[in-house]
């Protein structure tokens, strides 16, 4: 492994927990400083692969979008079809929920891909 790609990982890692909502490749690699498209991919697909972050697929009008979120987020995230931003509510929201499914289906939850889609607020007006 190359050094390089260590500290590009260091930074990609960081800057997807920074940031808390997902976020996608392309969207990364425009901060700049973190080398070429396929560099961002690939430690994305690296810290992935560890645990480290975890990935949503979104389909939207802006296309088919992987975005990237940290590992331990508790979150439920929002995708506004019409600005492409990203919000978030506590998945804590969702337990009681989620305590229902469990006993219902006998089904012990211990992860959670969750997102909506819809109009957010300023798109509304
Ligand atoms: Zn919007
Ligand atoms: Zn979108």
């Amino acid at each position: 492994m190359k050094v390089r790609d260590t500290s590009i990982r260091n930074s990609l890692l960081e800057y997807v927990e920074k940031k808390a909502l997902p976020v996608s490749a392309k969207e990364i690699h425009s901060s700049g400083g973190m080398g070429n498209i396929s560099t961002v991919y690939r430690g994305l697909e690296y810290l992935e692969k560890k645990g480290s972050i975890s990935s949503i697929t979104v389909s939207c009008e802006c296309g088919l979008v992987r975005y990237y979120y940290p590992q331990n987020s508790e979150k439920c995230f929002i995708h506004c079809r019409k600005c492409h931003r990203f919000f978030s509510v506590d998945a804590l929201e969702f337990s009681d929920v989620e305590k229902k499914i469990e006993k219902k289906l006998n089904f012990r939850i211990s992860e959670r891909v969750m997102y909506f889609m819809g109009e957010c607020r300023s798109c509304l007006k």
